[in-house]
């Protein structure tokens, strides 16, 4: 069965954090902290729609630029998640800019930044290209259990954690993972394309059962066409299964509170990408510094029930030594372990 997401790690795990998700069958990507994307090409940052950033110490939030570059006059516009204060500081970001000339241009480019207010809500600020970046307030938005997208195949949530200063760690949750069954297809006589993309979204989003889809394809007979009612091809094809989990932690401090509430977000996650910046033999260290161990990240998948642990954000004194680093994880999640990474 191919999966919804396609999810990889923007750089090995000694670079800067990052998490890609693209979308198997839809021209999209969502984007987890913004640290060096020189990894990442254009193409790819244009499918980017949704950036979830974790805090914005530099190694999370300097890549913002290289998106800004990319997208500006040709991307629509992106939606940003962040920490408390992290409407402003996107402010900032584009205001060390000039942007005397940008009103003209054919395309806008609408930022909408959204942070968490740590009181169960979301208040944000619109910077659109056409008005030269300036901040207009964006008109605050509840986010139920954390919730800050709701989409009809997916929701991402949030929990806000500890790293002496908020770090938020995020879950993408599908809702239903919706098969095609290629043998019922072909029963149909028509083939699969663009049209199975929008049939799932509307199954995904309860569409009414007699909502038409339009099937159209060419082959050497020419152009055809054919019309069918989601409802029908529903029942004919697809199949349902639960969806996937993908989260998301990095830059949190070992504290129970920390560690249940990691636990709770990522809680069957079928991918639990997390920070694993030092060995157990370092853990006063990594106290000091507000980061996990390998053993406390393996410890907190394990108690999530997480069925795969992905470590990142290596520091660099292990370099030379980072088996020993997935060997310390592998052992106290005692799950599988995958090294995922873009290409
Ligand atoms: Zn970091
Ligand atoms: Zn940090």
């Amino acid at each position: 069965m191919r999966l919804t997401f396609n999810p990889q790690l923007v750089n090995p795990p000694f670079g800067d954090p990052g998490l890609y998700v693209d979308f198997n069958f839809e021209q999209r990507a969502l984007l987890f902290d913004l640290g060096d994307l020189a990894e990442l090409p254009p193409k790819k940052l244009l499918r980017v729609t949704d950036v979830f950033v974790s805090h914005t110490h530099v190694d999370h939030f300097y890549g913002f630029d290289r998106l800004l570059r990319v997208c500006l006059g040709r991307h629509g516009g992106l939606r940003l998640f962040g920490p408390p204060g992290f409407a402003e500081q996107v402010g900032h970001k584009l205001a060390a800019y000039t942007w005397n000339l940008v009103q003209n241009y054919e395309t806008d480019f609408v930022v909408d930044a959204w942070e968490l207010d740590l009181h169960g809500g979301m208040s944000g600020a619109r910077y659109r290209c056409h008005a030269r970046f300036c901040r207009e307030p964006l008109p605050g938005r509840a986010a139920p259990d954390g919730v800050l997208v709701d989409e009809p195949g997916f929701r991402v949530r949030a929990a806000a954690l500890e790293h002496r200063t908020p770090s938020v760690g995020y879950a993408l949750e599908e809702r239903a993972h919706l098969h095609v069954m290629k043998d019922k297809l072909e029963r149909l006589g028509v083939p699969s394309g663009p049209w199975l993309t929008d049939l799932k979204r509307c199954v995904a989003g309860d569409a009414p059962p007699d909502t038409p889809i339009t099937v159209a394809w060419h082959d050497r007979a020419g152009a055809h066409e054919r019309v069918h009612t989601v409802g029908e091809l529903a029942q004919e094809i697809i199949t349902t299964g639960r969806g996937e989990k993908i989260v998301y932690v990095t830059d949190v401090i070992y504290t129970e509170a920390n560690a249940a509430r990691i636990a709770a977000l990522a809680a069957g996650a079928d991918r639990l990408f997390i920070e694993c910046v030092f060995l157990d033999e370092d853990r006063d260290h990594a106290a000091r510094k507000y980061h996990l161990t390998a053993g406390q990240a393996g410890t907190i998948a394990r108690r999530a029930g997480a069925t795969c642990a992905i470590p990142f954000h290596f520091s660099p004194r292990y370099i030379g030594r980072e088996e020993a680093l997935r060997a310390e994880l592998r052992d106290a999640h005692s799950g599988a372990i995958v090294e995922d990474r873009a290409s």
